[in-house]
């Protein structure tokens, strides 16, 4: 069974990785920056309160980003399993996932660190803001996002390493390098190669 976080500054891959390695442990791969950009799609009250602090590069209240993730954890298909991409955040939304855990009885399995140099990661989405259009790719609120991430996530790098879940993976190269270090750190976690198509 996995249950999987995985961290790493804006513009490591998280997403991407996060996609292919469900696939491949067949879990959902729950990302908090989706959902809140789905809502802000259909234009719901979440998305609403959610795209102020999104445009500026800013966290989303952790009230709101925690009763949200509640919700989406509470849904049958994460009961096997899942790999939370963008959550938690901040510390108090480390102590809320414990919390919403130890209901249901269970823990992490582990925690995957995507490492990324910041000039590098800037530049990567710098291209994402023309590909993708996203109103957060934006030059500054780029910067914003690092330091923000520098700032309140970076600590939790720690909290993961003390519990000894935390297995930190090189984010540069190939998207299939970064996938194949991945699931090496996983180690017994992942199925062995063949079993599930990576995607
Ligand atoms: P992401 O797609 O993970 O880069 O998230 C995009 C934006 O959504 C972030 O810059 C935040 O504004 C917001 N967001 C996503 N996840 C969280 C979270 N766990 N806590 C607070 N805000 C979040």
């Amino acid at each position: 069974m996995s249950r999987l976080v995985l961290l790493g500054p804006p513009g490591a891959g998280k997403g991407t990785q996060a996609k292919r390695l469900a696939a491949r442990l067949d879990v959902p791969a729950i990302s908090t920056g989706d959902i809140f950009r789905a809502n802000v799609a259909q234009g719901t009250e979440l998305g609403t309160t959610a795209k102020e602090y999104m445009d500026a590069g800013k966290y989303v209240p952790d009230t709101v980003t925690n009763a949200m993730v509640r919700d989406r954890l509470a849904q049958p298909d994460a009961a096997g399993g899942f790999i939370l991409d963008g959550y938690p955040r901040t510390t108090d939304q480390v102590r809320e996932l414990d919390d919403m855990l130890a209901e249901a009885g269970t823990a992490l399995t582990a925690v995957l660190e995507l490492t990324a140099d910041t000039d590098e990661l800037v530049r990567r989405l710098t291209l994402r803001a023309g590909a993708e259009g996203r109103s957060d790719d934006a030059e500054g609120v780029v910067r914003t996002r690092q330091e923000v991430y520098l700032e309140q996530t970076a600590p939790l790098v720690q909290v993961y390493s003390d519990r000894g879940l935390l297995r930190s993976v090189d984010g540069l190269g190939s998207i299939d390098d970064v996938t194949s270090r991945l699931v090496a750190a996983l180690g017994d976690d992942a199925p062995a190669a063949g079993l599930a198509d990576a995607g």
